[in-house]
């Protein structure tokens, strides 16, 4: 079955704008809003995040805009500044760059005079926080004469934000014929108080997520000091991590690339998925991934998009994306299908106000993690090692190498060829940057083993800031 945006009411010009975006076919809330919206009913929307919900509005809006009226013709609420910035902008992606039509964001924290003037210049809609649109509605800044469409996005956040009587303000303040859709993932009492008191017979389209078991994910994040990088920090974390098959998450494909060479570097099985890849390399890939021949795949969130595994053991976020969004597509690649799975970031000082943003989007605080320290790093590999031996002493092949131990014992000790075997292997597996002098900020441990040029400590590759 596939629905295309034509059949939905929306025109040939704008369904084919659409493919152009990658928009092959409407989701189930778009499918089923969109010709309720074009139809003028009210409309009450219910489903997850990431199901397509700002096109299931934007796009009838858009479709019934006068674009000849320089006058606000549609006021779109949302509960925070970064959620107006990405609802602005996928109206203005999805309206094909039209030069006509003028979309605002009104937000606090933001020089009100310049919005001032915006408005007077005449947008047709306007994307806001409730607390600024109200401030310009006292102002007398903001008309509502010619208002059309009033959209309540992610109304149970603005309510749990306490925004509840301000957008009940707003909506009285509006023309009485407005058409009114009302969005949000879940409906406590004041929501569906407010949309009884507000919407006219709206029709309810409500989308459940065909999701067996609520998938378990915990979620971490490493604060990586000042005077680290990600870079440095990342190794260490893989080690206690030990992830069996893991997204790292990135900004751009020049990290991917840089970050992709430094892992394989220190003897991570890893490799980049980018957009360059030809076909057959793409399913080589993805296959070596499967097979668990390569643990780590590097990829942007565009990347990654082709990426079709069923299940990873961990997300890690080596860049935060730019929304919480984006976050949660990321982070549930991982515990599907009934299986636990494990979400990681890496939280630089700048990235703090992402990371509340986060915080707010999912209703709970993300646990913090340490950076593990050098002697945590070693105690793990020596845990290794002990169980590495403990298989090869129930093995049979040992036992080709007893003439060996027996010639060697003529001279030493059995205990002391033991050691000395454990530390060849111990020394072989070990990469280089465990080897060189590094450790977590703040961390008072000893290492556990003596660092073999202990006289003059040299920096290693990883241990250079990679931005300065
Ligand atoms: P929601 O508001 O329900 O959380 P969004 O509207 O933010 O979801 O959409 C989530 C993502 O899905 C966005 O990146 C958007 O561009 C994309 N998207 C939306 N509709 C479609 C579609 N029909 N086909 C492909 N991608 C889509
Ligand atoms: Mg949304």
């Amino acid at each position: 079955m596939s629905i295309s945006f034509q059949s939905l009411g929306l025109s040939p010009a704008r369904a084919e704008q659409l493919e152009g975006l990658g928009f092959q076919a409407p989701t189930s809330i778009q499918a089923e809003a969109i010709p309720q919206l074009l139809a003028g009913r009210d409309l009450v929307g219910q489903s997850q995040t990431g199901t397509g919900k700002t096109a299931a509005f934007s796009l009838p809006v858009l479709e019934t805009l006068d674009l000849q009226l320089r006058a606000v013709q549609a006021l779109i609420l949302t509960p925070t500044r970064e959620l107006a910035q990405q609802v602005t902008q996928a109206i203005k992606d999805l309206s094909g760059g039209d030069r006509r039509l003028q979309v605002l964001t009104v937000c606090g924290g933001q020089a009100i005079d310049r919005q001032i003037r915006s408005l007077q210049k005449g947008s047709q809609v306007v994307v806001g926080t409730p607390g600024r649109i109200l401030d310009l509605l006292e102002r007398k800044e903001l008309h509502f004469d010619k208002l059309r469409w009033v959209v309540l996005d992610e109304a149970d956040e603005m309510l749990s934000m306490g925004f509840i009587d301000d957008v009940k303000k707003i909506l009285g303040a509006t023309p009485p014929q407005r058409q009114t859709a009302c969005f949000s993932a879940t409906m406590p009492k004041a929501i569906r108080e407010l949309i009884e008191q507000f919407l006219h017979d709206p029709v309810t389209v409500s989308i459940k997520q065909a999701k067996a078991a609520p998938a378990r994910i915990e979620q971490s994040v490493y604060m990586i000091p000042r005077q680290w990088s990600k870079l440095q920090a990342l190794l260490p974390i893989l080690e206690v991590e030990n992830p069996e098959s893991a997204i790292i998450f990135v900004r751009t494909k020049r990290t991917a690339a840089e970050l992709t060479a430094h892992l394989q570097e220190a003897g991570q099985s890893v490799d980049e998925y980018h957009g360059n890849l030809s076909q057959s390399q793409r399913e080589r890939l993805v296959q070596r991934f499967r097979e668990g021949r390569i643990h780590l795949v590097v990829a942007t969130d565009i990347a990654a998009r082709g990426l079709d595994v069923e299940h990873l053991s961990h997300v890690i976020n080596f860049d935060l994306p730019d929304n919480s969004e984006t976050y949660i597509h990321r982070i549930g690649r991982t515990g599907r299908a009934g299986r636990d799975g494990r979400a990681i970031a890496l939280i630089e000082p700048k990235d703090r106000r992402l990371l509340r943003q986060i915080e707010q989007r999912m209703r709970q605080p993300l646990s913090i993690a340490q950076i593990p320290s050098r002697s945590q790093v070693e105690a793990l590999r020596l845990k290794k090692l002990q169980t590495q031996v403990q298989e090869a002493l129930s093995g049979e092949r040992m036992a080709s190498f007893l003439p060996l131990v027996h010639e060697l014992s003529a001279e030493y000790d059995p205990t002391a060829i033991a050691a000395a075997t454990l530390q060849m292997v111990y020394d072989q597996n070990c990469p280089q940057w465990v080897k060189n002098d590094w450790d977590a900020p703040n961390s008072s441990n000893k290492p556990v083993l003596k660092r073999q040029s202990a006289d003059k400590p040299q920096k290693s590759a990883i241990a250079s800031n990679p931005r300065g």
